[in-house]
């Protein structure tokens, strides 16, 4: 099943330049090796980009920036196939991981280190280099209500098993929310499967409202 909630184009034209940060390149390339309609975005800026270069003159900008620059272009497109290509359906675990994530995870889904959130709700640390966006995982029991909660900073999820539904619409396998600080939303799990998400969050969440203010800790990843 395709994946019917996108990363906005300048998510993706950002990926396509390699100036995203590495949390968010990780959620984009996992949802790339599910997506066909954003690798063809992807691949047409990536395209866009090789044109200008070739009509740079290379007396202007020296030939090892150019070269540099190429390099860096048949990197991305590598990387891009080679996500296209591997994913996994991992036998033995119940969750399916695209190759892109899986390079980051230390083992199978459940023998990673989780950590209580709160009732029906877990999460683990992915480990980046770079210090900025924090990026984890997030296991939601059936039918969970998670807290209602705003932002203080960006926050991208994309499903990886199960799905949930908050005030905009509903989310499966594939698909990508991105929430700003203008978004409260209360996401619920769906009914019958664990819902597993990739999380990008780039500040705290806020809790709203009495029971999520006592629920606080929750919040803290
Ligand atoms: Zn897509």
């Amino acid at each position: 099943m395709n994946a019917s909630h996108h990363p906005s184009d300048d998510l993706l034209v950002s990926y396509a330049a390699g100036s995203l940060d590495e949390p968010s390149s990780i959620l984009i390339a996992t949802h790339l090796s599910l997506c066909p309609v954003c690798r063809g975005v992807v691949a047409k800026a990536e395209g866009i980009g090789g044109e200008l270069i070739e009509e740079i003159d290379p007396s202007d900008i020296g030939a090892s920036a150019l070269d540099a620059v190429l390099a860096r272009l048949d990197e991305q497109e590598e990387f891009v196939s080679a996500a296209v290509e591997t994913v996994d359906e991992g036998a033995d675990d119940p969750v399916s991981i695209p190759r892109p994530l899986k390079d980051y995870l230390p083992g199978a889904i459940k023998s990673l280190p989780w950590r209580w959130l709160g009732p029906g709700v877990r999460y683990t640390a992915i480990h980046t280099e770079a210090k900025g966006p924090k990026v984890g995982l997030l296991r939601i029991a059936p039918g969970t209500k998670v807290p209602m909660h705003g932002h203080s900073g960006d926050e991208m999820t994309m499903v990886l098993a199960g799905g949930y539904t908050d005030a905009t619409g509903n989310f499966q396998r594939g698909d990508v929310e991105a929430a700003d600080d203008g978004l409260v939303h209360q996401p619920v799990a769906d009914a019958g499967e664990e819902c597993v998400c990739l999380v990008v969050t780039e500040g705290e969440l806020q809790p709203t409202g009495m029971i999520a203010k006592v629920l606080q800790p929750f919040f803290r990843f």
